[in-house]
Order: structure tokens, then C-alpha cells, then sequence
């Protein structure tokens, strides 16, 4: 990559934009927050984006990517590369109990059950961060040299059942195509770092998320008469056991921690009978492809032995969620600085890994990317105090999302100036 020939010359414009667009921001992010919508369901979300977008004239803007997604396309006003920045604007199935005068009220029915919805992830304040960036970029069109792509991504939660979206479907559908994107930024708001911090890490930064099931046929027989049958809960109970030995007795723990988690384990209906059925299900968390490749191997094989041991059958299916979110080495390294010049001095910290996982991971797979985070709880309260992400007390301090503006704005600037063509 290039060098800045003109180190920084646009740092001023951006931070005097974000700056006066910070209240436009916040009226952005309450007004999502109190019309949460949930993953491919964004129909309202999309239209305020694409809305924003048009209105600021020089933006192409395409709609119904990937269900309810909207790319934005900035040329600026010199030839140069693509960076794209991503935003995800889906909701949970939570109930708010944040008392704010924004708060949601909206109820909704996510696989066939009744539920609250509620922005408790943060990600109405990702959608009106990179809605200020946009307006912050489209300010200094002429001085950009290349081509910013805003990509506001649905489903990061997952799509209902039966239902393709998120990261991989608009990558399906050709979102880091035409204009090919070189590198692409994201960011997440964070309960753990208080605002005007930002922390991030060098490679395997969040896990890979995978469900396993698992179906125990034993025979069904008496309660009292035990040896009549073949007990599935009884098997089930060892498989529980047996499967904590993989984090424990079979991986290399130097390595990158893991977790296997039993999250279910349902059979029978009363005290004296012993079921035909047991099903258990659970999710595996790995920061290293191979050993998750591994914890696969081995949930299968423990599961099956131990059935086998117990005259029982087993039945094992594992699904494979999202990826390892990998940050890329040489990129990251190279867009510390930047935001750390952005933020100030001691702003910018390595993080401990997150067992949590993303979507964003897959477009890394694509091409270089940096998943950062950006911390979000008031100064005045401890990090301990502060409900995480996911939680119906999840708060989040609108003094961050000015700092995400920036961050953003100046990670894209700084890219194309760095990767512009020529000597
Ligand atoms: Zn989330
Ligand atoms: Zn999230």
C-alpha cells in the first residue's frame, strides 16, 4: 500500500461534518430504535436508508439486496480502488426494558411465536452511524479518490427458518461485485468499552458458531422394569459427560479456547415410563478451523460410541453457522493508526476474544476486513454494571456514535488514498 501523500488532509472536514451531523445521528438511531424490525423483515428500516441515501443525490443507490438490504455506491471525484463499509440493521425477538422515551413497543411473531422486538445488539446505531458516514462522504465527493460502497446488511441475527440471508446471501448476490470491493470495514457497538474507546485484535477476534443435534433412540419399557428396554436418558446422561472431554482432554488448549454447550436435553413425559426418544442440542464456539473441524470429529464419535455402549442408537447432525471472524493481519495492523489518530491517545486497545459470533466473517473471507469495536457504555458506570449486548436492559450511550462516524469516514480515506493507483 501507498503511503498518504497528503497525510490527513481531509481529517478536518471529516470531524467538523460529524461533529454538526451528530444530532441527525442520534434523531437516526432513536428513531430505529423505537421501530426495532427483525432479520429480512426490514422493510420500514430499508426504506429510511434508501431514503437517506437518494436524498443526498449522489449516491447510487440498490434496494432489495439479500431480502431488505441497501448497497450505496459513492464515486468520488478521483479514480482510485473500492472500499466498502458495512452496517447491519436487523433487531431481536427481546422486550426493552431500557426506560428511555424511544423505548420499543413493538411486538411481533419470530418462528411462530409472540415476542417483543428490540434493537438490544446495537445494530440501530451501526445503521445510523454509516448513515452519517454517507452524508459525511458525499460532502467530499470531489476529493475522494475512488469509490466507497455502503453496504446495510439484513439478518445478522440469522433469517427466520427456512430462509437464506445475512452476510452470505448478499455475497450470493454479488454485493462485493460491480464495482469489486478492495477491503471492507465494519464496526460494533460494545457494553464492555466505555464510549470514546475502541478496541479490536489481530486475527481470530470472534468464534465460529455451530449447532449440533443429537437423536438418542433407545426402547421404550416400564419405568420399573428398566432391564426391559434401553434407556435414552441414561445414555443421554454420559453423552452430556462424554462431550465435555473434548475442551478438556482432546484439544490443544495453547492453542485458541473453545466451547461445547448442551443448551437442551428433552425425553419422556412422566415418572414411570422410560422413553423410546431423547434429543439434545447444543453449540460449539472455535477460534481455529482445524480444531473445529476436530470438535465435529469428535461430538460425532463420542456420541455414536456411547450410544453403541449403551445398546442405544445415535443420530448426529451438525449445522455450520457463521465462520471465525479472522481480522486480517497486515489491514488491521495498517488501520490502527488511523484510528487511533481519530480517536486520541490511549483510545485504542487490544480486547480479550468473543465467544459471540458474525457474520461479518464471511465477507472477510472474500477480502481483506477489519471488524472493530466501539465502546458504548457511559463513563460514569462500571463496564461490570452495564448489561451486554442481547440483554432487555442493553444500553447504549449516543455519545459513541459521533466517534463511529469519524472512525469510519477516515478507515475509508485513508484506503483509498493508500491503495490509489499509480506511484
Ligand atoms: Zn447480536
Ligand atoms: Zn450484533
Amino acid at each position: 500500500m501507498n503511503a498518504p501523500d497528503q497525510p490527513f488532509a481531509l481529517d478536518a472536514a471529516v470531524i467538523a461534518a460529524a461533529d454538526r451531523l451528530e444530532p441527525k445521528v442520534i434523531a437516526w438511531r432513536r428513531d430505529l430504535h423505537q421501530n426495532p424490525e427483525l432479520g429480512n423483515r426490514e422493510l420500514r428500516t430499508s426504506k429510511v436508508i434508501a431514503d437517506h441515501l437518494r436524498s443526498l443525490k449522489v449516491i447510487e443507490v440498490r434496494e432489495k439486496i439479500a431480502h431488505t438490504g441497501v448497497i450505496g455506491i459513492l464515486k468520488g471525484g478521483l479514480p482510485g480502488p473500492v472500499v466498502a463499509l458495512r452496517a447491519d440493521i436487523d433487531a431481536l425477538p427481546v422486550e426493552e426494558q431500557v426506560d428511555v422515551p424511544f423505548r420499543s413497543r413493538v411486538k411481533t411473531e419470530w418462528n411462530g411465536v409472540q415476542c417483543g422486538v428490540m434493537h438490544a445488539c446495537g445494530h440501530d446505531a451501526h445503521t445510523a452511524i454509516l448513515m452519517g458516514v454517507a452524508e459525511v462522504l458525499a460532502g467530499l465527493r470531489d476529493r475522494i479518490r475512488g469509490t466507497v460502497k455502503f453496504l446495510f446488511q439484513p439478518a445478522e441475527e440469522g433469517a427466520p427458518e427456512g430462509e437464506e440471508g445475512g452476510a452470505q446471501l448478499m455475497i450470493k448476490e454479488q454485493a462485493l461485485k460491480n464495482p469489486d470491493v478492495g477491503a471492507i470495514f465494519g464496526l460494533h457497538v460494545t457494553s464492555n468499552i466505555h464510549t470514546g474507546n475502541v478496541g479490536y485484535r489481530v486475527g481470530p477476534m470472534m468464534a465460529s458458531s455451530d449447532t449440533w443435534k443429537v437423536f438418542l433412540r433407545g426402547t421404550q419399557t416400564h419405568g420399573a422394569m428398566p432391564w426391559r428396554g434401553i434407556d435414552p436418558i441414561v445414555v443421554g446422561a454420559q453423552v452430556v459427560l462424554g462431550l465435555q472431554t473434548i475442551v478438556s482432554r482432546r484439544l490443544d488448549i495453547t492453542k485458541e479456547p473453545s466451547v461445547v454447550t448442551v443448551g437442551m436435553f428433552q425425553g419422556g413425559n412422566r415418572d414411570n415410563i422410560i422413553p423410546d426418544d431423547v434429543t439434545m442440542v447444543g453449540t460449539i464456539r472455535s477460534f481455529d478451523e482445524e480444531q473445529r473441524n476436530q470438535i465435529h470429529a469428535h461430538v460425532k464419535h463420542i456420541t455414536e460410541m456411547i450410544a453403541a455402549a449403551g445398546g442405544a442408537k445415535a443420530r448426529v447432525e451438525i449445522r455450520r453457522g457463521y465462520d471465525v471472524t479472522v481480522n486480517h493481519p497486515e489491514l488491521t495492523e495498517w488501520a490502527i493508526p488511523t484510528i487511533a489518530r481519530i480517536a486520541g491517545d490511549g483510545r485504542v486497545g487490544v480486547i480479550d476474544k468473543v465467544c459471540g459470533a458474525e457474520d461479518f466473517s464471511f465477507f472477510q473471507k472474500e477480502v481483506p476486513g477489519l471488524f472493530y469495536r466501539l465502546g458504548c457504555t457511559p463513563p460514569s458506570k462500571a463496564i461490570l454494571d452495564s448489561a451486554p449486548g442481547h440483554s432487555p436492559r442493553f444500553y447504549l450511550d449516543e455519545d459513541c456514535l459521533k466517534l463511529g462516524v469519524k472512525t469510519q469516514c477516515a478507515l475509508a480515506l485513508d484506503w483509498l488514498q493508500a491503495n490509489r493507483p499509480g506511484p
